[in-house]
């Protein structure tokens, strides 16, 4: 099974929060036409619909954006320090190569780290500070750095492209989230030849600005205004050495995607999306979730007054790493539940319980 050309254009693309532009374009060029209205908004995301008003409306969410770093100041011989954007593991950032996204152009950089040869023996078991952390540019003076780099510029990790590691097991830079993201516009492509056989509205968003408090949801579901909506995300798979099931609950690479109940989650959109998996024999995985999720689905579920929220998510092993790891037939899946459940929709549906 290959990765799907559109995944891989959107991992390629380059998306810190607040600065989604690559993503933007891809989505773009891949969703312009296949929907029946297409909408960017004021914040940056991406509306696509079919069957635009009809009721119910199902809204999918998956959000296009992706750790980074942020430019914050130049020392004087041209090294570049910077504020980390979103959750990042800081014993993680020394030793990657980067890139800067500057206005003329991207701009290779390293994150340097002090040898190990010369490190004291309590500094060797230390996790650094984000200030202790820097860019190197290979410049010899702040002005020459500052003649290629500009406050405030973006950087991501500059890993290869995305790829097989074995059978379908992939792995890449940002699978969190441009995976949702996928999967949602993916959906529109699917459902848009039978459109007029749903009994509902469908709006595919990608959400900006997640990594940084789900803001992009919170607009977009606030204009929308769904009557149910799911938020498509990474959820952690469990299965790798290391990671305490006892804690973690149990969720394998590649078993199907992961079903959210908790108070986050509306009961009757869970009960609808088990009864959909098994009625199309979709593998599938529950979690439990005590708490607002950390995803899209808890700004949808307290838009206006409250949205039918669901939350599927991805397995994904390494998340927030340069090396996130998935698996194709969870994606596919993923896909074929969310067809199925908006294909279940009708206008007699009821949320409220
Ligand atoms: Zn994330």
């Amino acid at each position: 099974m290959d990765i799907p050309k559109f995944l891989t254009d959107l991992m390629e693309a380059r998306s810190p929060s607040g600065y989604e532009f690559e993503s933007q374009k891809v989505i773009d060029r891949y969703m312009g036409d296949k929907a029946d209205v297409y909408k960017k908004d004021v914040m940056g995301s991406r509306h696509a619909y079919l069957n635009e008003g009809k009721t119910p409306l199902v809204m999918l969410s998956g959000h296009m954006d992706e750790l980074g770093f942020l430019i914050k100041y130049i020392d004087d011989k041209g090294f570049a320090y910077f504020d980390t954007i979103g959750g990042h593991d800081l014993s993680m950032i020394s030793g990657r190569r980067v890139t800067i996204l500057t206005k003329n152009g991207p701009i290779p950089g390293v994150t340097g780290k002090r040898a190990i040869h010369l490190l004291d023996s309590d500094e060797r078991n230390k996790i650094p500070k984000q200030y202790d952390l820097w860019i190197d540019l290979g410049c010899k003076t702040d002005k020459e750095a500052q003649s290629l780099v500009e406050i405030g510029d973006p950087v991501v990790y500059d890993t290869p492209n995305t790829s097989i590691i074995n059978d379908k097991v992939i792995t890449g830079r940002a699978f969190d989230d441009k995976v949702g993201t996928y999967v949602v516009m993916e959906v529109i492509h699917r459902l848009a030849a039978e459109k007029s056989s749903l009994e509902c509205g469908i709006v595919s968003v990608a959400s900006v600005q997640e990594e940084v408090g789900t803001r992009g949801a919170i607009t977009s579901s606030f204009s929308i205004q769904p009557t149910v909506g799911i938020a498509i995300d990474v959820g952690h798979a469990t299965d790798f050495p290391s990671c305490d099931q006892k804690r973690f609950g149990k969720v394998d690479l590649g078993a199907g995607p992961i079903i959210a109940r908790g108070c986050n989650i509306n009961p009757v959109v869970f009960e609808k999306l088990i009864g959909c998996a098994k009625a199309a024999e979709i593998p599938y995985q529950i979690e439990s979730e005590p708490y607002p999720t950390g995803t899209d689905a808890r700004s949808i579920q307290i838009s206006r007054g409250g949205v039918a929220t669901g939350l599927v998510s991805i397995p994904l092993r390494y998340m927030h790493t340069p090396t996130e790891t998935a698996h194709l037939d969870d994606i596919e899946n993923t896909i074929k539940l969310l067809c199925a459940f908006t294909k279940s929709l009708t206008p007699g549906d009821i949320f409220e319980f």
